[in-house]
């Protein structure tokens, strides 16, 4: 069974096509797309659509940009949200730090980050972690964390912090776009299968050009992790699907 650990499925963003994406999903044997918020009106909606569809698994997120919209007393409303419905919730994330489009507030993106990286450790939650030139300071945080079920998502930074990720048992979530990208091709063939997991990010990252991307574009990206890993296809599917199982149950 396929997995796709992040992505975003609103209808914000899907329209009327989220209905045929998810049926999709559901046609090409998917157990679950982590269905992920950014900030508390798409967490509602992820928990909405998780009572819909039973393949679209709510996972609560503060998505940097999105955090740093808010005063502390709302950012504390927010995370309230989370804890209130943690047993609804199948992970934290999208969270993290983003120095790439957001200059100049590292001190308060890092404060805000460090609550919830406590929410996660009350929780018990696994963390889907959004680290964008601020790979470093990302890890650094986790290290000191008590979190026991880390996933980086799309991790951009380098070779050296991708041993880093491993060494400390974490996992890492390759986007569909390894179909190309240099960078996911070098950490599949690098870090051992039994941390790694697929995700697709959608809509966005599409491994196609001028589409949207969808759960479904997964299906290529196990034939190219079997490709990089020499492994058959249906042996790379029921990993990663013991890996997700391992993470999230
Ligand atoms: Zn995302």
């Amino acid at each position: 069974m396929l997995v796709d650990v992040h992505a975003h499925i609103y209808y914000n963003y899907f329209k009327e096509k989220l209905n045929e994406i998810v049926k999709r999903a559901e046609k090409n044997n998917f157990a679950a797309i982590v269905n992920a918020g950014i900030n508390n009106e798409t967490n509602k909606e992820v928990l909405e659509l998780s009572k819909k569809f039973s393949i679209l698994k709510a996972s609560f997120g503060l998505y940097p940009l999105e955090a740093l919209k808010l005063n502390d007393g709302d950012i504390e409303k927010d995370l309230n949200f989370i804890v209130k419905n943690k047993n609804k919730i199948i992970s934290i994330g999208e969270v993290g730090l983003d120095y790439n489009y957001i200059k100049n507030e590292n001190s308060r993106q890092k404060e805000i980050f460090q609550k919830i990286i406590s929410l996660a450790e009350k929780t018990k939650l696994p963390i889907i972690v959004h680290s964008r030139k601020a790979e470093s300071d990302c890890i650094e945080m986790l290290e000191s964390s008590e979190i026991k079920k880390i996933i980086m998502h799309s991790f951009s930074g380098s070779m050296k912090l991708v041993g880093k990720i491993e060494d400390n048992g974490w996992f890492l979530s390759i986007p569909a776009n390894i179909e190309y990208s240099t960078q996911f091709q070098n950490i599949v063939d690098k870090v051992t299968i039994s941390q790694l997991l697929t995700e697709t990010d959608s809509p966005y990252l599409s491994p196609i050009k001028n589409t949207v991307n969808e759960p479904s574009n997964i299906i290529n990206s196990i034939k190219k992790i079997s490709e990089i890993k020499k492994l058959d296809n249906d042996e790379v599917e029921k990993i990663i699907f013991m890996n997700f199982q391992k993470v999230f149950h």
